[in-house]
């Protein structure tokens, strides 16, 4: 007996071994998807780095209100040009925009008064491409609307010579708020034009944001050709509330206010290009990008700040890892996307004068907020493979992957037959602060904004494996 106990446990030894050796094979085989260990290599680079915090944390602390035709605006164009120098890009170069600027002139003074409830200051600002007021201001009633359509209604008899109130809300039930923003953005982007025609002699926009706060989140308005332009504002949510109930308890409620904005001739500027060539096909073009312009009452942080310093931190990944694409991979920072969207036309401009061949695009402009997916404009077999993706994701919480999205600068692109694709951060917080003063880099989280890096760099590694 004693001879034999040592015998059956070693055979059990054995057979524990070889089970032990099947399952240590089984699970390296599944381990060594060469893909997901490089997502995984993207993910802890980004992780243990600060670099893309770090250059954000540049932008907007000494870059802050970088609109096109700003000094700010230069400082941000030959910091990020110096940031893609030192990655070691094979090429990078400034690429001429022209394209009309705007200032914003000195903060509104507005106030409401009623002879009823007294008078109050309100906070406005004045929306982005806007004419000033005549230099006495403009006070006069006002007449509130939830819609372009109501204008008809009313007719001419009840709104000439009065300010148009736009007070439809961003819709709260929407759980994309970006389809709650652009079913309210027709008030801000054609409200004057549409008021003029009823002879309104100014609007005033209810902030285009889920929050109630009161910081006015201004934004890019629009004047059709040969209307008479008025001038337009935006108001805080708080205030907007404020300003509904007044009217209620006294339609007689009037506003005054005064602006000093100044639209401006074309100003000469700059996209900032870096580009590591591909090893196989250094003719065809995958871009990402964000637009380094913003708006002059912010820092520039979510919007679009984060997108910018997410491209950058994609492609210096690329290099920090070794990897050199197939296809030549350009990293840009578009000028110019708040006001006249110039810098993404200019791109595509020169990019089909050059005969370039550009295959897909990626933009980020959505905020810095943890990674949630990717959009994208691909169809049949290469929708199916970008849809299949979504299991070298999903360990990291990133799980949106579906047709639709793209981005304003990259749009013109698609005319040359890119792809365009969307990075697409959670959704829920962004219109917080969205072109208003509280849109700071106090707002971005560094791990968050590290993830974001490394899934763009992840999606783009996926995206530089296909075939065009
Ligand atoms: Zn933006």
């Amino acid at each position: 007996l004693f001879i034999f106990i040592p015998k059956i446990l070693c055979k059990m030894k054995l057979i524990a071994l070889l089970v032990q050796s099947i399952i240590l094979f089984i699970s390296g085989a599944c381990a060594q998807d060469p893909d997901s260990i490089v997502i995984s290599n993207f993910f802890n680079k980004a992780l243990q780095s600060d670099e893309a915090y770090r250059n954000l944390e540049f932008l907007c602390k000494n870059a802050k209100g970088r609109m096109i035709g700003t000094p700010q605006m230069t400082i941000a164009i030959e910091y990020t040009r110096q940031v893609m120098d030192q990655m070691g890009l094979d090429t990078v170069f400034l690429q001429p925009v022209m394209g009309p600027g705007w200032k914003p002139g000195d903060v509104p003074v507005a106030s409401v008064s009623s002879g009823k409830l007294g008078n109050q200051s309100i906070s406005v600002l004045p929306l982005g491409n806007s004419v000033p007021t005549p230099p006495g201001g403009i006070q006069a009633r006002i007449v509130e609307v939830k819609g372009l359509d109501d204008l008809e209604r009313l007719g001419k008899d009840r709104i000439k010579g009065n300010i148009v109130f736009y007070n439809r809300p961003m819709d709260s039930t929407l759980l994309n708020t970006f389809a709650a923003y652009g079913g309210a953005a027709d008030q801000r982007v054609r409200g004057a034009s549409m008021a003029s025609r009823y002879g309104a002699v100014a609007v005033i926009v209810r902030s285009l944001t889920t929050a109630t706060d009161h910081f006015p989140h201004t934004g890019m308005m629009r004047y059709d050709e040969g209307i008479e332009k008025i001038p337009a504002l935006a108001i805080c949510t708080a205030d907007a509330n404020l300003l509904d109930e007044w009217l209620q308890k006294d339609p007689d409620t009037r506003c005054s206010f005064t602006t000093n904005c100044q639209v401006l001739p074309q100003v000469p500027c700059y996209n900032v290009i870096g580009e590591i060539r591909g090893s196989q096909f250094p003719g065809e073009f995958i871009t990402i990008g964000g637009h380094l312009d913003a708006w002059s009452n912010t820092e520039g942080a979510q919007d679009d700040g984060a997108g910018c310093v997410h491209s950058l931190e994609a492609i210096r990944l690329f290099r920090e890892l070794g990897i050199r694409p197939k296809h030549s991979i350009r990293v840009v920072m578009f000028m110019d996307e708040e006001l006249s969207q110039t810098g993404g036309i200019a791109y595509a401009k020169a990019a089909g004068e050059n005969n370039e061949r550009h295959i897909l695009a990626l933009e980020s402009d959505r905020g810095g907020f943890a990674p949630r997916g990717f959009g994208f404009s691909a169809n049949g077999k290469t929708l199916e493979t970008m849809v299949g993706w979504k299991k070298y994701f999903e360990p990291y919480g990133i799980h949106e992957f579906a047709r639709g999205g793209g981005g304003t600068d990259i749009g013109p692109l698609a005319k040359l037959g890119a792809i365009t694709c969307g990075f697409i951060p959670d959704w829920q917080r962004y219109f917080d602060y969205h072109h208003s003063a509280n849109d700071t880099f106090a707002s971005v989280n560094k791990r968050e904004l590290q993830l974001g890096c490394a899934a763009i760099a992840s999606f783009i590694y996926l995206c530089d494996k296909l075939e065009y």
